[in-house]
């Protein structure tokens, strides 16, 4: 493959991008899609098929972002595609409860054991916030703690310090929300149990939850430190918090019970999305019996939503989750790995100072020689260089994460031939890295 099989100009993009730009600040519904961190045109994606996403300028990419997550078994599934179209003929929403999202909750507390009852949202969002709520309501205490570098969505009180687009974007704080909701946030270094003890003696009785990444993917990937989770549980459960583990990232995608499959710690609450609405606005929260029975309306913390547990979505995150059998989890990991050690081969060759981290089948790649262990040190990596890799890699088809504070992400589609793709492109990108000046 030539160094630039495919010419960098997008037109057909550019002026679907200029049209949304009239009537969509910023011209996308979700800001790190604008490619402001990397620059350039945001590639319209017109289809998508296995590992493949196809543009509106009628380009090719071998997708690394899989629709930042949810699609674990590629694009178009056909599997998938006929649960939807079977549960779309019989209707798309109905407003009362329904059969899917009972199959659904079964099928996710049948794999993740903390998880003893769930309450079905429609993004991870919406999932983050009502967790927070509940915790609130449970313990009747205001405190939240949260880690630098984190994201959990655009809920008000959990954007201070955020990552994914508010890293990318370098937003320190976010106008319109409010200070009080601000003030009830403490934001501390991630993967530092010393800050989180110190926290909780610094607010004795006043903190509901501690609410982190199972493993982070928002700042790039920052694995716990071995320890670190288990001490946050440690922590609430001594000083009467609840430990609330946000999966919507890991959660059905680092293995078949998420993070916890990984890891084995223990929750009070956890949240999820992504992988387990199979490509559709299906996300939930749950955990322990005893603190979901606060919610309405069994309890009294308020939660609702008109199209939760809705029918299509719900199909599709069932026949997602019945495909993920272990030979899918190894598929992945094991492609997972293929790709990591091509990327690492490609930018040693050039001598590009790098760190690849990796949360099982999850990775990205860090352009510093130190380990990233927390926000600060993922801030201090050579972006400069990450821009020179990405913009290489889409020209020769590969599309990554527009932000080098983002996870990759693959899927049981990504086969020979797509992993080849990448292969050809990557010393192209490499030497672009090396020779890039900040
Ligand atoms: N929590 C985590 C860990 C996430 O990665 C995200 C989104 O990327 C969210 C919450 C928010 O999910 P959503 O974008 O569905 O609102």
């Amino acid at each position: 493959m030539s160094e630039l099989a495919y010419p960098y100009e997008a037109p057909a993009s550019q002026a679907l991008f200029d049209r949304a730009a009239a009537v969509t600040p910023g011209g996308v519904n979700s800001p790190v899609r604008a490619f402001g961190a990397v620059g350039g045109t945001p590639r319209f994606m017109v289809s998508g098929s296995g590992p493949y996403l196809t543009d509106a300028d009628g380009r090719e990419y071998v997708d690394l972002v899989c629709s930042w997550g949810p699609m674990i078994l590629g694009h178009a599934h056909p599997e998938v595609i006929a649960a939807v179209q079977e549960a779309v003929a019989r209707g798309t929403s109905f407003g009362t409860p329904a059969e899917g999202e009972v199959a659904l909750a079964e099928a996710m507390v049948e794999r993740v054991a903390p998880l003893e009852e769930v309450r079905l949202v429609s993004s991870g969002t919406e999932a983050t916030m009502s967790a927070i709520r509940l915790a609130r309501g449970f313990t009747r205490r205001t405190k939240v703690i949260k880690f630098a570098g984190c994201y959990h969505g655009h809920v008000d009180s959990l954007l201070a310090a955020a990552g994914s687009g508010v890293a990318t974007f370098a937003l320190p704080d976010t106008p319109g929300v409010t200070g009080a909701q601000a003030s009830d946030t403490i934001v501390l270094p991630y993967n530092d149990l010393e800050a989180v003890h110190a926290a909780f003696a610094a607010h004795p009785g006043e903190i509901a939850c501690v609410i982190t990444e199972a493993s982070p993917g928002n700042m790039g990937v920052v694995p716990p430190l071995p320890g670190f989770n288990q001490g946050l549980k440690d922590a609430c459960a001594a000083n009467g918090a609840l430990f609330v583990s946000d999966e919507v990232m890991t959660g059905f995608r680092t293995s078949r019970a998420g993070w916890y499959g990984v890891e084995g710690v223990v929750p009070d609450l956890m949240t999820f999305g992504k992988v387990m609405g199979g490509g559709f606005p299906a996300a939930a929260f749950g955990g322990r019996a005893d603190v979901m029975a606060h919610l309405a309306p069994a309890g009294p913390v308020y939660q609702a939503g008109t199209l939760s547990g809705n029918p299509v979505a719900t199909a599709a995150g069932l026949a997602q989750l019945r495909l993920l059998d272990d030979a899918a989890y190894e598929k992945v990991d094991a492609v997972s790995a293929q790709i990591q050690s091509l990327v690492t081969e490609a930018l040693g060759k050039e001598g590009v100072a790098h760190t690849l981290q990796n949360a099982s089948n999850m990775f990205s790649v860090f352009f510093t020689d130190r380990p990233v262990r927390n926000y600060e040190d993922a801030k201090a990596q050579e972006s400069f260089r990450f821009t020179a890799f990405f913009h290489s890699l889409l020209s020769n088809g590969v599309y990554l994460p527009p932000s080098s504070f983002e996870s990759w992400f693959v899927s049981t589609a990504h086969d020979e031939r797509a992993v080849q793709r990448i292969a050809d492109a990557l010393p192209a990108a490499a030497r672009a890295a090396a020779e890039a000046t900040a």
